[in-house]
């Protein structure tokens, strides 16, 4: 695929494996806690917020807003040299957490703080990578 901007990809865990699989979907899925209703990223045993091991993965809309952007243009491993200049973001999804990821489409590097994004999953050989897209831009 032309567009995939390269990478170097992650090596899915025990405890981040749903995670990845849902990539693979086309779902983005977080843990939520069922004792105390928390939305979780990173993966993790328990939650952040009560610590109960009570974690159910749920598919989460896909859309969020920009928290951070910056653009790159110089690259911070050899593998992204052919992407320069690229946005790299704190996208805060619609149901709390903060992820970082990249924004990628025609207009990526005029990102701002507070743009609406949705999610797009790029297939990079075993794994498929969350990233995002402005919407209406
Ligand atoms: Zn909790």
């Amino acid at each position: 695929m032309a567009n995939v901007m390269p990478t170097i990809a992650p090596q899915p865990t025990e405890v981040s494996k749903p995670f990845w699989d849902g990539c693979r979907e086309r779902r983005l899925v977080m843990q939520k806690c069922e004792d105390c209703g928390n939305v979780a990223y990173y993966p993790a045993y328990m939650c952040p917020a009560c610590t109960s091991e009570k974690l159910t993965w749920t598919e989460l809309s896909g859309r969020g807003r920009v928290h951070s952007v910056t653009i790159v243009h110089r690259p911070a491993a050899p593998a992204f040299a052919s992407a320069v200049p690229y946005a790299v973001a704190l996208i805060e999804v619609e149901e709390g957490p903060i992820m970082m990821s990249n924004i990628v489409g025609p207009a990526a590097l005029e990102t701002k703080i507070d743009d609406d994004v949705e999610v797009v999953f790029e297939d990079l050989g075993e794994v498929t990578l969350p990233r995002f897209r402005r919407i209406g831009k």
